[in-house]
């Protein structure tokens, strides 16, 4: 019989797939890493699973002990997912502007979420950095990952995401493309492929338009989960050679493209990475391999990039492009 002894074994591993319809004008194979195939939708499983067995090992994280972090999204479902498993509790801060759907997905996992105002600074009491500092020192036998700092980040990168495009691309990838948040992503796994190359895989950031990363000063972007208004700890700014600023319109347009054009409902911060692989991929010839990373899956952004209303009322939709109706087509 084949079958994993819990959900959490099946995290990395995740395919390499071909873009086709969205690679027409340019030379390179272009290949997508498709990390919502992980089982908690997301890349963050693996960072979530590597912080814990390292707070484990060092005796941070005792058993029956608490998680607290700071999350709304995609690292919150790997967190719990993994705590599930071995007994933790976890409770989640996000601020109040997170959806309801978010909020649920955590809590169906049986994590604790507190939410706190959005419109308060940082170092107010009430903000979800100070209640999530708070209940760490509070609640006994808590720990903190802090994905920000968290040098398991990108460690968990070096060794599984780095190590399977190696495998998968037989060491013919020859560049490497990742959106840029904490920077675990590109930091771990572009380390590893420059290391296992001998320096030979370029490495590409996508940033929003406006976050520090492109030599902006931080927000307001739309795209989730990439681009900041700080350095994290976890940033290796020696591991990328080049970073590709991308606008809102050109991730979110992106994005749609990739479900339509080639069956992969992905997250915007995807269709961000993609237009950067794209923009590279138009300097570079037909012997070069392009490896994509695409973070997250498209479900938890129904209500926003691939909503027409929500897309028009940024200008983000031409009028051509928007959804045909029945009456249009009668
Ligand atoms: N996309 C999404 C949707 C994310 O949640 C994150 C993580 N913040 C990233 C991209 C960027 O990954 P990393 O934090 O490893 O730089």
């Amino acid at each position: 019989m084949d079958y994993a002894e819990h959900v959490t074994d099946l995290v990395g591993n995740t395919p390499l797939v071909k873009l086709n319809a969205l690679t027409q004008d340019v030379e390179p194979l272009v290949l997508a890493k498709v990390e919502y195939l992980n089982p908690g939708g997301s890349v963050k499983d693996r960072i979530a699973q590597r912080m814990i067995e390292a707070a484990e090992a060092s005796g941070e994280l005792r058993p029956g002990g608490t998680i607290v972090e700071p999350t709304s999204g995609n690292t919150g479902v790997g967190l719990a997912m993994v705590a599930q498993r071995k007994g933790y509790r976890c409770v989640f801060v996000c601020p109040d502007k997170v959806s309801e759907d978010k909020r649920n997905v955590l809590k169906a996992y049986g994590a604790e979420v507190v939410v706190c105002p959005t419109a308060v600074p940082p170092e107010h009491p009430e903000s979800y950095y100070s209640v999530s500092d708070r209940l760490t020192r509070e609640i006994e036998g808590a720990w903190k990952p802090n994905q920000y700092a968290n040098p398991h980040n990108p460690e968990s990168h070096y060794h599984s995401t780095g190590p399977e495009i190696w495998k998968q691309t037989e060491g013919k990838v020859t560049h490497f493309v990742a959106g840029v948040g904490t920077g675990g992503t590109i930091s771990g796994t572009g380390r590893y492929l420059k290391e296992v190359s001998e320096g030979r895989v370029k490495v590409v950031g996508a940033d929003p338009e406006g976050s520090v990363y492109s030599g902006g000063t931080g927000r307001p972007y739309l795209v989730e989960g990439v681009g900041e208004d700080f350095w994290p700890d976890t940033y290796d700014c020696g591991v990328a050679d080049e970073i590709i600023p991308v606008s809102d319109a050109d991730s979110f347009t992106v994005t749609r493209r990739l479900a339509r054009e080639e069956g992969l409902l992905v997250g915007g911060s995807c269709g961000m990475a993609v237009a950067a692989a794209l923009e590279l991929a138009k300097r570079c010839g037909p012997d070069d391999v392009i490896v994509v990373l695409l973070p997250d899956g498209g479900r938890g952004y129904l209500g926003k990039v691939f909503n027409d209303t929500w897309m028009s009322s940024y200008g983000f939709l031409s009028p051509e492009s928007q959804d045909a109706t029945v009456s249009d087509v009668l």
